[in-house]
């Protein structure tokens, strides 16, 4: 009789959790305990999720399928699996088994900033297991970033490091104090490289007046030098749209790509402004970012007539927009859904395209074997739903996409009572 090293060892302990130990099963596939054989034993899921109709956009997956979670990681994608395979059984005969929700654009420091929110609550009522915040803190808050926000989060969190500083003393001249702090936010970045995606940017007359474009050159300078990629919030000119655009480069995300202003993609027009085309061309992305102020119907159309997509959707949610009108990542996904993306398309953007983007966890925004088990139960309602953009213009939607379950690292993230 041959007794595999990992059950012998679980064996010398006389107290054994049959979960646990239905899971060593499961990794093994034929053994032999106490002389009787197991062979036939079914592998257990922690979590069964029956009948969905999967959709896995990044991989053109979209099935009616099963799908088991053990250990945190999706372990078997099969048209069925018997009940009796699970500890714990969700019936989704209703519903769309997707990644869980990637939100690329989200402020998330509660308490780090002055209009930070707390991921899980939301994370939990909208299917959004990953979130990147947008530059909430400089180089001198990293720390307090990953002790605060990141580690106690269950919802996986990334950020973006913002150029400026959170202090700087008023005599210095603004560039010059900027110029001053670019080494150490280069360093801080690369030190943090499993949370820290880039260098976020405010370019914008609104955010940062006269020093839009030399902040932004500096920013530049700084991702070439530490090869870091760059996220630049666009608003309002000066400077212009072609001399941002210049200054992007493959990987760089260019958000809130269908605000309406002055500083925006696309023309009154509709034509997609000079050096949009040059850069998405190079690799340059296009976030949506909708925000209080920066998500436009009359914009969006006029750059999607224009056959300018989004490469992703995402909020840029945050405490003055949670309760309208934004509310939440599948609000904003529904918003591109009534302007003629398919539920696929707008799928793709928040999962798959986004994790991209991130690029540290393999499988992530995907469900297929061996992936992290991040999994959003989705359902699109019919009706009339009345859906608002920044600057309180109006549509009338038939079709709504919500969260049904959330679930990350292979757990359920229940909503707040
Ligand atoms: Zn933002």
């Amino acid at each position: 009789m041959i007794i595999p090293a990992k059950l012998r060892s679980i064996h010398s302990k006389s107290v054994m959790i049959r979960r646990d130990f239905l899971k060593t099963l499961a990794a093994t596939s034929a053994v032999f305990v106490r002389g009787r054989a197991y062979s036939q034993e079914p592998e257990r899921y922690d979590l069964l999720i029956r009948n969905g109709e999967v959709r896995d956009p990044g991989r053109g997956f979209r099935k009616r399928a099963d799908l088991g979670v053990l250990n945190g990681t999706i372990a078997a994608i099969e048209e069925h699996i018997p009940a009796e395979r699970g500890l714990d059984i969700i019936d989704a005969s209703t519903l769309y088994v997707t990644p869980g929700l990637i939100d690329l654009h989200t402020h998330c420091f509660w308490g780090g900033s002055g209009i930070g929110i707390e991921a899980d609550p939301v994370a939990a009522r909208s299917g959004v297991t990953t979130w990147v915040d947008a530059g909430s803190f400089g180089f001198d808050q990293i720390d307090g970033f990953r002790r605060f926000a990141v580690r106690p989060a269950q919802a996986r969190i990334f950020g973006y490091v913002y150029l400026y500083p959170s202090s700087r003393n008023p005599d210095i001249d603004p560039v010059k104090y900027v110029r001053g702090v670019m080494q150490r936010t280069g360093e801080a970045a690369v030190a943090n490289r499993d949370i820290i995606l880039g260098v976020k940017f405010q370019v914008g007359s609104n955010m940062n007046g006269k020093y839009s474009l030399p902040f932004l050159k500096i920013a530049r300078e700084l991702c070439d030098q530490f090869k870091l990629p760059l996220m630049a919030h666009i608003s309002f000119a000066p400077p212009e749209t072609p001399e941002v655009m210049e200054l992007m480069r493959p990987g760089d995300v260019v958000t809130h790509c269908y605000n309406g202003h002055t500083l925006s993609i696309v023309d009154a027009n509709g034509q997609i402004k000079p050096g949009v085309r040059e850069a998405r061309a190079r690799g340059v992305l296009f976030d949506i970012g909708h925000g209080v102020g920066s998500f436009n119907f009359g914009a969006a159309r006029k750059a999607m007539e224009a056959g300018f997509l989004p490469d992703t959707i995402s909020t840029d949610i945050y405490s003055l927009n949670v309760n309208g009108p934004v509310y939440d990542l599948p609000t904003t996904m529904s918003k591109l859904l009534h302007l003629g993306m398919s539920f696929d398309d707008v799928l793709l953007r928040t999962t798959a395209s986004p994790a991209k983007v991130i690029d540290r966890i393999r499988g992530l925004g995907s469900l297929s074997v061996g992936a992290p088990a991040d999994i959003a139960l989705l359902a699109i309602e019919e009706g009339q739903f009345q859906l608002v953009d920044s600057q309180k213009n109006t549509v009338m939607a038939t079709q709504k996409i919500v969260s049904r379950l959330c679930i990350c690292r292979g757990k359920r993230l229940v909503v707040p009572l």
